[in-house]
């Protein structure tokens, strides 16, 4: 029996046509600026953002860690909602890396309001409290469950940012998720944030690899802040060269994961131990038994029947599609589903 991984998105291997790019790919010292495939992937994301400049980074937190030092000096303090990646995921590396401290908004599922950034803004004056100089946010929200962002509200969060000289970062692990649901324009997200960081190795399916985009002035020291970092790579062209690939053949795609992911909400909202799922907007669903006491039930069933999803704690049962989950394990597993009596 196959087994079903569903922990999460970043458990995807390479595709045979995305291992045949890797070997074919064309690589120099990226150090030096001269691995021919990464300089293309980082052209190739400005361009689709229409921003002026990108830079890969080995991992996503990489590069949001890079992007919060670009906008800060020790002793400010940035704004995001409390379940931020940045905030929660990142082992304290705002205050490790940055000296900056983090402000938590109370979001509604892991997104914020324009109203709430401005709230949280400390008065420059006040020279007491840290001085607040970037807001992060997050498009698909992670622990908020694959939620989109309202373009609207992304706006007016620029609009406050502007008033404010704040700088405004994405945290866009699952940005393409929230594209390919919302059908929006990459270069409407150009227009409105600072710095963009774009992971390729959660839905798209890249072994590793997230690009930093942004406009040059900001940019400026982002080579130098990946050194620091110790994320500068040599002949990395084989891994940008997936991420050429990813992008060119499993964005579009990623709606099938959404399918999939809203069916199985379905499903669970049909079974007698379910509480409650949280409305499926992209390739992750949460949701709740209506007995806290047959989580370890719940899950060994699954496990016998070689089928893996996350417990995220407080009663918090996460599901996220991807790549390699198809459909015929997506056939089986909600077999499993209705079959389960707890
Ligand atoms: C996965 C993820 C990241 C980056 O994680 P890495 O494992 O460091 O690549 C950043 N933000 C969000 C919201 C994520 O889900």
């Amino acid at each position: 029996m196959k087994e079903i991984d569903l922990r999460s998105d970043t458990v995807t291997k390479p595709t045979p046509g995305m291992m045949e790019a890797i070997i074919n790919a064309e690589v120099g010292d990226d150090v030096y600026k001269e691995d021919p495939t990464v300089n293309k992937l980082e052209r190739k994301l400005a361009d689709m953002f229409g921003m002026e400049e990108a830079l890969f980074f080995p991992t996503g937190s990489m590069a949001n860690q890079a992007a919060i030092k670009l906008h800060t000096q020790p002793a400010d303090q940035l704004i995001c909602d409390k379940w931020a990646h940045v905030y929660n995921y990142e082992g304290g590396g705002a205050s490790f890396n940055s000296g900056v401290s983090c402000k938590l908004v109370d979001g509604q599922r892991g997104m914020i309001t324009a109203a709430q950034v401005e709230e949280n803004i400390n008065p420059p004056d006040f020279y007491h409290s840290p001085l607040t100089t970037l807001v992060c946010l997050e498009n698909t929200t992670n622990k908020g469950g694959g939620a989109c962002y309202d373009f609207v509200e992304i706006k007016k969060i620029r609009k406050v940012c502007d008033e404010h000289n704040l700088g405004l970062h994405l945290d866009g692990a699952r940005l393409f998720n929230a594209l390919v649901a919302t059908k929006e324009d990459p270069k409407d997200y150009g227009k409105v944030f600072d710095t963009i960081s774009v992971c390729l190795s959660k839905g798209l399916g890249t072994p590793l690899g997230t690009v930093l985009i942004g406009n040059k002035e900001i940019m400026k020291n982002a080579m130098r802040v990946r050194k620091v970092l110790g994320g500068g790579m040599r002949q990395i062209g084989f891994m940008a060269a997936a991420g050429i690939y990813a992008l060119d053949h499993h964005v579009e795609r990623l709606a099938e994961d959404h399918r999939r992911a809203s069916e199985l909400g379905k499903t669970l909202r049909e079974q007698d131990y379910v509480a409650e799922v949280e409305p499926v907007e992209t390739n992750i669903v949460i949701f709740y038994l209506k007995n806290f006491s047959d989580e370890a039930d719940f899950m060994e069933a699954l496990k016998k029947e070689n089928i893996r999803i996350s417990n995220m704690g407080q009663g918090k049962l996460r599901i996220v599609t991807h790549l390699d989950y198809s459909e015929e394990m997506h056939d089986r597993f909600r077999e499993v589903l209705r079959k389960i009596k707890l």
